[in-house]
């Protein structure tokens, strides 16, 4: 073991490992089925055989050097993006630009810091960490073997990249500028393209990354003969007779999956990965109880978030408080059917599927049902993908905070509603990230039975009453 993963080790306060590395077998992190792992041609994809979520594609494009010509361009973007005004507002002879700073310190001036805050975290500071830490991934993978630097920086990538919200924000200007076409002379300034930019060259790069091509110039510890003593044999050939479920795990973060020669716990850390370091669990811990409480503070603040007003509009000293419905309803009067369409499921549609669907898979959980287990993964995957777009509305209020700011003549507010709905989009996403759609099937027994009755409280008790 070498000095640095030794060092990782002592600081992630991990027991030195006897996981040893099985390339050949993948497990599925949406119902938790190991399989086989395929070698992809160039343009093939792997799918689960059980839920058809998506396990592996093999790109047709050089692997570093495409990502890292699309890395370099977004760089440049971003540059461009902060330091180019966003929108240029005219009215009654007064003029006034704002740039992407503009929304939260203006938020902050109101009152509204922890709001401001937010959004120069997932507009600023965390696209700028996403392009640093993908430009050092692929420099670093340029090496023959891959450093152990570049597999905390991939881990953290896998984290933040969702939360860097460049394409959310940019559906925020265009809502934000159809409000404002009516009540002033609007131009679009530079920043604007460079966030549109933006937004194509992240997608690009992310969808031309091979990360299996980069995991495998990392090399790890594999075993061979099956490690595990009575009743399986310590003789038995790893390539023909995988190990039992409850003595694998899979890496969440580089999906390695790993097999001890012990039973290994089903929710505390059971070591470190071979491969990259991250805390290894068999599922996620407590993952419905966390969910719920989540799911169950988001529904408490889901109320006032559409009953409290989330701005104040004032044209001419006249002009009122604003909702969330109030504002789909202007853009609808204003003709604009398919953005008002796009912010209601955004705004009100989003967040109401999440809880609803996240109650449904606990409580499914929960009894162990085994009823559409496939059709409940793809819904799961769906909740997971929308969660970020209901910032639309957020983003929208930062731009109009930022950009009427002309006293009496015309003024915009942000209101106490915009701070309960950024927290419920907040909590929805947390709650989305804290459940494992692997309990699901877990609890409906279809992961063997050292997972099942832990799993479902509502099946044991069934179990029990069955034996007495
Ligand atoms: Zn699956
Ligand atoms: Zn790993």
């Amino acid at each position: 073991m070498s000095t640095a993963t030794a060092r990782m080790r002592a600081l992630l306060g991990v027991p030195g490992s006897t996981l040893r590395g099985l390339p050949q077998l993948c497990e599925c992190h949406g119902c938790g089925l190991v399989q086989r792992s395929r070698d992809l041609q160039p343009g093939q994809i792997m799918h689960c055989e059980r839920c058809d979520t998506k396990l592996g594609v093999r790109r047709s494009n050089p692997p570093i050097a495409t990502p890292l010509a699309f890395c370099l361009t977004s760089a440049v973007l971003y540059l461009l993006s902060i330091t180019q005004p966003v929108l240029t507002i005219s009215i009654y002879g007064r003029s006034r630009t704002i740039t992407l700073f503009t929304g939260p310190i203006e938020l902050l001036r109101d009152g509204w810091g922890i709001v401001g805050g937010l959004i120069a975290l997932v507009t600023i500071v965390l696209p700028a960490v996403v392009i640093l830490l993908m430009l050092g991934i692929l420099f670093g993978a340029l090496h023959h073997r891959l450093p152990l630097r570049v597999t905390a920086m991939m881990r953290w990538y896998d984290r933040l990249r969702p939360w860097s919200m460049i394409e959310v924000y940019m559906l925020g200007v265009l809502v934000a500028y159809t409000k404002l076409i009516d009540l002033a002379d609007i131009q679009v300034g530079v920043a604007v393209y460079a966030l549109a930019g933006l937004m194509l060259t992240l997608g690009v790069t992310d969808s031309t990354l091979d990360t299996d091509v980069i995991w495998s110039r990392r090399r790890v510890r594999l075993a061979h003969r099956h490690p595990v003593h009575r009743p399986f044999g310590p003789e038995i050939d790893i390539h023909e007779v995988p190990p039992p479920p409850e003595h694998m795990v899979s890496c969440l973060s580089c999906g390695l999956v790993c097999c001890s020669p012990t039973r290994l716990s089903c929710e505390e850390c059971v070591g470190a990965c071979p491969r990259c370091g991250a805390r290894l669990y068999r599922r996620k811990p407590d993952s419905v109880r966390r969910t719920m409480a989540l799911i169950f503070s988001a529904v408490v603040l889901y109320l006032p978030a559409n009953v409290l007003p989330v701005m104040t509009i004032i044209k001419l000293n006249r002009g009122g408080d604003h909702t969330i419905l109030q504002g789909v309803g202007e853009l609808y009067d204003a003709g604009m059917l398919p953005l008002a369409l796009l912010v209601f499921f955004a705004s009100v549609t989003v967040p109401v599927l999440k809880v609803l669907g996240l109650c449904v898979m606990c409580f499914a959980t929960w009894r162990g049902s085994a009823n559409r287990l496939v059709l409940r993964s793809k819904l799961f995957r769906i909740i997971d993908f929308v969660g970020r777009w209901s910032m639309i509305d957020v983003f929208m209020i930062s731009i109009l905070v930022a950009v009427v700011h002309f006293d009496a003549l015309a003024n915009v507010n942000a209101d106490a509603g915009m701070m309960s709905f950024a927290a419920v989009v907040i909590l929805t996403i947390f709650a989305a990230d804290c459940f494992d759609p692997r309990v699901m099937w877990d609890a409906a027994g279809l992961n063997g039975p050292a997972f099942g009755e832990t799993r479902s409280p509502a099946r044991a008790a069934r179990a029990e009453r069955a034996q007495a």
